[in-house]
């Protein structure tokens, strides 16, 4: 069974090549192939020997998923699923806006921080990625691209949760970053976490800080524990001091994120409890309206409702932005299309299905 090259694109390819007795150079032309040219095969890579990609080709595969599905919204939204080695699916997205090709991708199979609004977690986590899982995410979604456009930003915002699968992400992401990668900066980088203290202070030691955006949806401990279960062996002010320690040591503004409810934490008392949290903070606050997921008891709160919570933040001091909603004809949000996909199966994925509301 050929092994997973994503997996070991490091050093323990540059020793394969040598015990097979080939010159250094070679490693890093392979590398350049894959993280560069964008090759999908060992036949694409034309100037190296015969018996090399022979050799190659018997001992590796590039890819270890499948594709399941692969949607185009309206809006130039990509949507992957994919299908990982052990059966479990996982999903990422290419977003297209102005200038910008950002992608999104996952961590984990499911997802075990228990956020009681999102699709990710309804079955609980399966496993976590492998390195090579990561990164084969990164190098599929930048293969949509045509050759003369290049991937300019990464949110670390699919299923999972990053920091419970924190050293093979940021093996993948050393990959996207350096430049004999794919050569995006840290500073267009960026990992969401539902915010675990002790790997959020790892992760400020990183020689390249990346933007971190820390999930709240709640400004008390009462609350937060009933949206987002994790909090009930973190709490709040652990992660705001964690969070505060990541400033501290990146200099990067903080990104914290609010999925808005109807009814639950969209009230005016929420937006003042919230706004004196975050003041005096060098912040800014994403709020994200509740995207319907199907079986979940939960509504999106009115264009009115998300205004008056705005409102009242900024006036706080906040700078705060409401994200917009992309791919939405596609289900490109947080998991919805992998619960399509699961409930449906992929051959009756047909474009009603998907075009009707969630
Ligand atoms: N585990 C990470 C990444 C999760 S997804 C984290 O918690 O940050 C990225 C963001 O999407 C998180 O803020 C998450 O809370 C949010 N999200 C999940 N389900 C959602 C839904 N149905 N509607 C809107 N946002 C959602």
């Amino acid at each position: 069974m050929p092994s997973h090259l994503l997996n070991s694109l490091g050093e323990d390819f540059d020793a394969w090549l040598a015990e097979r007795g080939y010159p250094r150079y070679r490693a890093p032309q392979i590398r350049r192939w894959l993280l560069q040219s964008r090759c999908a095969g060992f036949d694409e890579m034309s100037d190296l020997p015969q018996k090399l990609r022979a050799e190659l080709s018997d001992s590796f595969s590039i890819w270890s998923a499948d594709v399941m599905a692969h949607h185009q919204s309206r809006d130039g939204t990509e949507k992957l699923v994919l299908q990982v080695a052990d059966g479990g699916t996982i999903e990422c997205v290419l977003l297209r806006d102005g200038a910008r090709r950002t992608i999104c991708i996952s961590s984990q199979v499911g997802c075990a921080m228990g956020c009681v609004f999102c699709a990710s977690g309804i079955a609980g986590v399966d496993r976590s990625l492998s390195r090579g899982e990561i990164l084969e995410q990164i190098l599929r979604l930048q293969r949509l691209l045509p050759t003369e456009e290049r991937l300019s930003h990464i949110v670390v915002m699919g299923m999972g949760e990053p920091l419970a699968n924190l050293p093979h992400l940021l093996w993948a992401l050393e990959w996207a970053r350096a430049s004999d990668g794919l050569a995006i900066s840290a500073r267009r980088i960026t990992i969401s976490t539902v915010g675990l203290p002790d790997a959020i202070r790892r992760l400020a030691e990183q020689p390249h800080p990346y933007e971190l955006a820390i999930s709240l949806h709640a400004a008390t401990d009462e609350l937060r524990n009933q949206l987002v279960r994790v909090n009930q062996q973190t709490g709040l002010t652990a992660i705001l001091q964690a969070a505060d320690d990541y400033y501290q040591a990146s200099r990067r503004r903080l990104t914290f994120e609010y999925v808005l409810l109807a009814g639950i934490n969209d009230q005016p008392i929420h937006a003042q409890t919230l706004a004196r949290r975050l003041v005096h903070r060098n912040a800014l606050l994403n709020v994200i309206p509740f995207n319907r997921v199907a079986d979940l008891p939960y509504q999106t709160p009115t264009d009115e409702a998300v205004d008056r919570f705005c409102q009242i933040v900024a006036q706080a001091g906040i700078n705060v932005q409401v994200r917009r909603r992309k791919g939405d004809d596609i289900h490109a949000a947080c998991g919805q299309l992998r619960r399509l996909v699961q409930q449906a199966g992929p051959q009756q994925l047909t474009p009603a299905l998907l075009e009707s509301p969630s």
